[in-house]
């Protein structure tokens, strides 16, 4: 059978959490309460304790107590968002999964409307943020220039202000498992893997309670990592610029030839040898940091480390546990 029209559908949502014991109370009320209403549904949440050093686990397991609907997956330490997702996504059996974050700034509202798409049988509906006056200046800024700059440099194009935040069905989730490369830039990898697409609007709230787990730095980090794992441009760019030094400095070199047949020695020029000098050697240096980045990345994968590593697995205690049947 299609499972585009299967009856009751299964829904996982994977939250990946990392030193957040003040928002989930209100994620799991706010999820609930939008769950309950969408008939025909079951549900599991599963949580992945990204290294917490808070209270996080120790709340999560509170409400396991109460919800045989959590699942929580405990990873041996901080991996990292991407991990994290990718370790919720393998454990998540649902026929659709949505990766949310617990700060509600992914609105749970959306994901009924996710739901009615998908029925319509797409396999990725995206939600697509329209207005992100909830981040910084800086933060958009940097934002919007990464995707530009990312789409154009490589195959895959990313869709613009689109985040984690997207329902997907079970043959894409599949499909994502499948990957094994262990630096993971989760938004280039949805984007690679295709399928019926289609997007959806929503404005994105400020966080409901802590902080963002994003600094400056690690966000530049990520945009390095979105370009080098999805492009080689960055490596064969300086094949051109080599060559465009290299000629210029031809140019100049016939024309200080020139100069001494036509009109007699020049007066040593240490200023242009010093800036020709300091600026190949930059270029240079450059050049080789660009290999160096792509070599590193080489080497890690060669290295073929697990993505990341489970503590322990958490399932619900009641007997029919984690898929409770709602609203029928
Ligand atoms: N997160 C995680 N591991 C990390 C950093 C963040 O699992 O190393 C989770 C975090 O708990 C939250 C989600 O990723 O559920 C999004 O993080 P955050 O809200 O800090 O990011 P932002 O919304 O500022 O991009
Ligand atoms: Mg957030």
């Amino acid at each position: 059978m299609n499972r585009h029209e299967s009856y009751p559908l299964t829904l996982s949502l994977v939250v990946p959490v990392f030193n957040e014991e003040e928002s989930i109370s209100l994620f799991i009320d706010q999820v609930r309460l939008v769950l309950e209403r969408i008939s025909d549904i079951k549900y599991e949440l599963v949580f992945v304790n990204d290294g917490s050093r808070d209270g996080t686990l120790a709340t999560l397991l509170e409400h396991q107590a109460q919800d045989a609907c959590i699942r929580v997956v405990d990873l041996s330490r901080n991996f990292g968002k991407e991990q994290a997702l990718s370790a919720g996504l393998q454990m998540a059996r649902g026929d659709v999964v949505i990766p949310i974050d617990v700060d509600l700034q992914d609105p749970p509202e959306l994901i009924e409307p996710m739901i009615a798409k998908w029925r319509e049988g797409f396999d990725v509906v995206l939600a697509r943020r329209v207005d992100r006056s909830s981040d910084s200046w800086g933060k958009r800024f940097f934002a919007n220039s990464f995707y530009r700059w990312h789409n154009k440099i490589t195959d895959v194009s990313i869709p613009e202000n689109v985040g984690d935040f997207r329902l997907m069905d079970r043959a894409v989730v599949d499909a994502l498992n499948l990957f094994p490369e262990s630096k993971r830039f989760m938004k280039g990898l949805f984007a690679w893997v295709g399928f019926r697409t289609v997007e959806i609007d929503y404005i994105r709230a400020p966080r409901s309670a802590g902080e963002s787990k994003f600094n400056g730095w690690k966000l530049w980090n990520f945009a390095l990592e979105g370009i080098t794992s999805f492009s080689t441009v960055p490596l064969r760019i300086w094949t051109y610029i080599g060559a465009s030094v290299a000629m210029l400095s031809m140019v100049y070199a016939l024309n200080i030839v020139l100069r001494v047949i036509f009109m007699g020695v020049d007066t040593p020029g240490y200023a242009s040898v010093f800036v020709a000098v300091t600026f190949l050697g930059g270029v240079q240096l450059i050049g080789i940091g660009v290999i160096g980045e792509y070599l590193g990345r080489t080497y890690i994968e060669t290295k073929r480390r697990p993505v990341y590593l489970i503590r322990k697995i958490y399932e619900a205690k009641t007997e029919n546990g984690s898929e409770r049947r709602r609203g029928s």
